[in-house]
């Protein structure tokens, strides 16, 4: 297959090639969908050579101010960030809230940085897919850190932590009061947790951090090769940023990330599957037999099991 025309001055780091990219990407269009399908299938073997990190937090906890903050702490010694958002409600109400580049207005014009809001439409399983490809492009394009923001609210952070390395919650010095409100399966997911405004009241910040340390190593199984770590930081001022590195670097040093990432890839190649097999199921289904065989299972005259499988002959393999 010919080379796409986009791929050799992404690969060069041409960031107005990086953003055609994206945008092909983020089409519905079939023929885009090709296209873009084509544009990464030829970057592959450039892929793979950053650490993905994703953040969320509850909106105010500082989730800008501190990747603004660590993006240039990174930029300016040399490495190339990228700041990518999965924003659920901006996929709900076609405003994009997150990524936006007022946010972080001197990371946005640092040459080493590149920032792209969440895409404004489409289903939230749709954007993730999307923000997969685009970790994958901006990869390509030479960013050897990207990091991918999530609201601390709904189903984005399950996605998030499906495409990232290590995934970090952000919380604020009262998370005593605030752990009834994390919610249990987002503690499950963190790699690390940062408290973070500790400026603003350093005896509660330290309080919260053994208070979460504790509720952390609770929840990590046993023989875990990384066990989640609790710091302080203040994004204000920049206190704790340096040290927020170092323990990714270290996570990075203790995981077996290609591993990982085998894991991760199989088990979005499996979900693909299943959307997939299931849009097809559907195409060949006649409705009204699945009425009928959906009232008849109400109706209690069928078991599920038989209106299932009833279903499933009549539908041509
Ligand atoms: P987000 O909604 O999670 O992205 O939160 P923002 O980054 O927009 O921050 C919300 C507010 O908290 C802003 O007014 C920030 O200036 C402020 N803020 C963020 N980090 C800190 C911090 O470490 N200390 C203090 N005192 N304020 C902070």
């Amino acid at each position: 297959m010919p080379e796409h025309p986009l791929a050799p001055p992404l690969l060069a780091g041409d960031r107005r090639a990086l953003a055609r990219a994206i945008t092909l990407t983020e089409s519905t269009r079939p023929d885009h969908e090709a296209q873009a399908q084509s544009l990464l299938a030829g970057l592959l073997p450039h892929t793979g050579r950053s650490i993905r990190v994703g953040l969320t937090g509850v909106p105010g906890v500082g989730k800008s101010t501190l990747i603004e903050a660590l993006g240039l702490h990174l930029a300016d010694a040399g490495h190339r960030v990228a700041v990518l958002a999965v924003d659920p409600s901006s996929a709900r109400t076609g405003g994009s809230i997150m990524g936006d580049k007022t946010r972080m207005p001197r990371l946005t014009v640092h040459p080493n940085a590149y920032i792209r809001p969440s895409p404004s439409r489409g289903t939230l399983g749709g954007v993730a897919r999307r923000t997969r490809e685009v970790i994958l492009l901006c990869e390509a394009a030479g960013y050897d850190v990207v990091l991918v923001e999530t609201v601390g609210v709904g189903q984005s952070e399950t996605q998030v932590a499906a495409m990232t390395d290590l995934f970090v919650l952000l919380t604020l010095p009262n998370a005593g009061d605030e752990l009834q409100g994390i919610k249990r399966g987002i503690m499950e997911l963190a790699d690390l947790c940062v408290v973070n405004k500790a400026d603003l009241d350093p005896k509660a910040a330290t309080r919260a951090q053994t208070e979460l340390t504790a509720a952390l190593r609770l929840l990590t199984p046993r023989g875990a090769p990384w066990r989640p770590r609790v710091l302080q930081a203040s994004a204000a001022t920049g206190a704790g940023i340096p040290e927020l590195w170092a323990a990714v670097e270290a996570y990075r040093g203790t995981v077996d990330l290609a591993a990982k990432r085998r894991e991760q890839t199989g088990a979005w190649f499996d979900e693909l599957l299943r959307e997939a097999a299931w849009r097809a199921f559907q195409a060949g289904l006649d409705p009204a037999r699945l009425r009928e065989l959906r009232g008849e299972v109400l109706a209690g005259r069928q078991t599920p099991v038989q209106g299932v499988q009833a279903l499933l002959s009549s539908v041509p393999a």
